[in-house]
């Protein structure tokens, strides 16, 4: 009866340990992907590329790949001089 009660317990403690786990892992991943999309929202808003700081303004943005680092930029400009948006 003991051992029982010892298997519970651990079994108890182990999902225990496992939710607050599946908490913690999933608060990080929202906190960083919160964060993340402020970032590029407010380098997008300011004309800067959001992969390398590079300043689209200067370049032009009749493409919406960046000339320093190539990386694809969601700039509402480019979006504003294309025919499709982004949805
Ligand atoms: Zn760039």
């Amino acid at each position: 009866m003991v051992e029982a009660r010892v298997v519970a317990t651990f079994l108890m403690s182990a999902i225990t340990l496992l939710t607050v786990a599946g908490i913690v892992v999933f608060s990080f991943r929202r906190l960083r992907d919160t964060w993340r999309t402020r970032r590029d929202l407010r380098l997008r808003e300011a004309g800067l590329c959001s992969h390398c700081g590079y300043d689209l303004r200067e370049h032009g943005s009749d493409s919406a790949r960046c000339p320093e680092c190539g990386g694809i930029n969601l700039n509402p400009a480019v979006y504003r001089q294309g025919e499709e948006s982004p949805g």
